[in-house]
């Protein structure tokens, strides 16, 4: 499954309302480092997502997008809704099955309900 790097935002491509600045492109994290603070195993996975190789892609590519700045610097990018369509669009590259699997199989010391895709993908309000 390739990985295709988003010449737009994520967020713009989702109709997710917000002023997008399209020129500049942020990675952005779908979820927060905060979100694994005393969680090493997850920590790592996470902090794999900014290790760029020659160019290669960011990875994992089913926990990062790019974002405009003015979505990932404005945290609009963190809020639960832009959450919700940013992994919507995961679903739509990866598919459901995929990106369910993913996110549970990751390796959290306490269960994480709301971070399960049928839980992150509930909060479009
Ligand atoms: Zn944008």
């Amino acid at each position: 499954m390739g990985y295709e790097r988003l010449e737009r935002c994520a967020l713009k491509i989702m109709d997710y309302p917000h002023k997008c600045t399209p020129d500049d492109l942020h990675l952005h994290h779908l979820i927060n480092y905060s979100k694994a603070r005393g969680n090493k195993e997850v920590r790592k996975i996470l902090k794999s997502m900014v290790e760029f190789q020659d160019g290669e892609p960011p990875h994992p590519k089913e926990l990062t997008d790019w974002v405009c700045a003015g979505a990932n610097v404005g945290r609009i990018a963190d809020t639960k809704g832009a959450q919700c369509v940013l992994f919507q669009l995961k679903v739509k590259q990866y598919g459901y099955e995929y990106m369910s699997e993913y996110l549970a199989g990751l390796p959290w010391k306490y269960p994480k309900p709301e971070l399960r895709l049928e839980a992150l993908l509930a909060n479009s309000g």
